[in-house]
């Protein structure tokens, strides 16, 4: 992979990239930038959209979004593609999406700047955003071009061979959140286009500056026209998208109360859906636990990102025999958390993303006083230009309390104590979401026992946050429908086809 010093990863050439090479006010249709005009009848509704640095709250760049108009245009040229692009050969699908790889990677130091940029995030983890998307591209090239065309389905009917095979779903809206924006697209597009869907890409209005980038990477290496459009634009254009009769399938990611509006929008005309919602997930730190370790595992596991991450654990479930020496630890290391600007190497957490989040987060700071919490360490708003908060810990929080029920969506953990395996289960279990989860022990037969019995799409045990291409992604209760990643996420953009034949 082709790097750059990481002192070269600077805000400035960041900004330089942002001015020289993302293409704004402009919507990527049937393989050109299509000009978005502005609105200026209607000065109430404008379709300008500021993007941030979240690091000083200062505008880097305004862009205008597309409507609905856009949607109509990007649908056609979808459906016109879908004919050759179904039908070509699942090796020139797959050279496609590693041609994507391979220019993410020529290009890897611009779009990890572009997301500290734009995201806040510290340097390290807008690589492991970038470099999980490069693996992502290149697991579904391999993935497509091992399944075989038809497989044999064996049947007691004598006489008869049943054959299966499978056929692209069709026209898809993905439609992704800010907080990992080159992942969450790439777990979208990359099965999608392995299983010969086409598609149109609604990336988050927050982020567009690496999201953007993408349309630069399609052109320079020829995706062909109408493939993949990109359409940066807000609610209306998602619900456009979702609700259009000539979309056959909406994967979405993003927050509950968006995702029940995508699921209604898309009930018109009976589309396919997955959504990937939001999480509340428990990290349990069982009594033989090395103290030490489980910390570093719990502030991994909430701190990332400063907290946005779906899969965040931000329950933490720990032994009654060892919660106040863990808790003693855990304030110091929470404390000595480094925070700052993304591009400064030393920072450990960085801002939060908008000023939209910043109230969110605040919002549960003011219930968690409300609620006379427990606050361990943190609780306030940074008195900084741009975003930030405090990590935030809170100790003996009841199950009814808002803060244990609802996702922040920001740094902040709140504690429960447990005395025995059954209680553990119970209060990890405890949430109307069930995304991920985290068990600490070194006693691997009992993590695993209780892995059968936690309710979550992805457990680690003595790990946090690694997703590897291989593994399904998606939860349980309101945290979604459907998975993403591994064979799922591409069954997610494929539909079965049987074939009976007599001998
Ligand atoms: P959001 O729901 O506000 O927005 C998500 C996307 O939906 C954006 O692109 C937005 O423009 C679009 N949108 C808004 N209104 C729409 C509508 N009516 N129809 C169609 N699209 C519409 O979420 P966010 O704030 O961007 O992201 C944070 C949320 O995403 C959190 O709840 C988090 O848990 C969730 N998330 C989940 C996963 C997962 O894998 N389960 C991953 C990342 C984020």
């Amino acid at each position: 992979m082709e790097m750059l010093n990481s002192t070269d990863l600077t805000r400035e050439t960041a900004i330089q990239t942002a001015q020289n090479e993302v293409i704004l006010n402009a919507a990527y249709i049937n393989g050109d930038w299509v000009t978005i005009e502005a609105l200026v009848t209607d000065p109430d509704h404008s379709n300008i959209q500021a993007l941030y640095d979240p690091n000083s709250g200062e505008v880097i760049a305004t862009t205008r979004l597309c409507t609905s108009t856009h949607v109509e245009q990007a649908i056609a040229a979808a459906d016109e593609a879908f004919a050759s692009w179904s039908q070509i050969s699942v090796s020139e699908r797959a050279r496609y999406l590693n041609a994507i790889a391979e220019s993410m990677e020529q290009q890897f130091d611009k779009l990890v700047g572009l997301s500290v940029l734009n995201n806040g995030k510290p340097i390290e983890e807008a690589k492991i955003d970038v470099g999980d998307a490069i693996a992502c591209y290149r697991y579904y090239a391999n993935l497509i071009t091992e399944q075989a065309t038809w497989s044999k389905v064996s049947t007691l009917e004598s006489g008869i061979r049943l054959l299966k095979t499978y056929s692209p779903v069709g026209i898809c809206a993905l439609i992704t959140p800010w907080n990992f924006p080159m992942v969450t697209t790439s777990w979208k597009l990359a099965p999608a286009l392995a299983a010969g869907c086409t598609v149109l890409l609604k990336p988050s209005e927050v982020t567009l500056l690496p999201e953007l980038m993408l349309g630069n990477i399609l052109s320079e290496i020829g995706v062909p026209k109408g493939v993949v459009n990109i359409l940066p634009g807000a609610a209306e254009v998602g619900t456009a998208m979702t609700s259009h009769p000539l979309i056959d399938k909406v994967s979405f990611t993003g927050s509950n109360i968006v995702g029940e509006k995508v699921m209604v929008q898309a009930a018109k005309g009976i589309k396919d859906i997955s959504l990937e919602l939001g999480g509340k997930s428990a990290i349990v730190v069982c009594a033989d636990a090395d103290i030490d370790y489980a910390c570093d595992l719990i502030i991994g596991g909430i701190f990332t990102n400063a907290g946005q991450i779906c899969s965040a654990t931000s329950r933490l479930v720990v032994h009654q025999d060892i919660a106040k020496q863990l808790f003693d630890t855990l304030k110091v290391k929470t404390e000595s958390l480094q925070i700052g600007d993304g591009f400064a190497t030393e920072t450990q957490m960085g801002p939060l993303v908008s000023e939209q989040q910043l109230n969110q987060v605040k919002k549960f700071f003011d219930i968690a006083t409300a609620e006379n919490l427990n606050c361990l360490t943190g609780g306030q708003l940074l008195e900084a230009s741009g975003y930030f908060v405090t990590p935030t810990v809170y100790t003996n929080v009841p199950t009814t309390s808002q803060l244990w029920m609802e996702e922040v969506f920001g740094p902040v953990l709140v504690c429960a104590t447990f005395t025995d395996d059954a209680e553990a289960i119970r209060l990890a279990n405890d949430s109307k979401f069930a995304l991920a989860a985290t068990i600490v022990s070194p006693d691997e037969t009992a993590a695993l026992e209780m892995a059968l019995q936690i309710k979550a799409g992805h457990i680690w045990i003595n790990e946090q946050q690694i997703v590897l291409p291989e593994a399904g992604w998606g939860g349980f209760k309101q945290s979604g429908i459907g998975r993403e990643l591994g064979g799922d996420g591409l069954s997610a953009y494929q539909k079965s086809k049987h074939v009976l034949l007599t001998d």
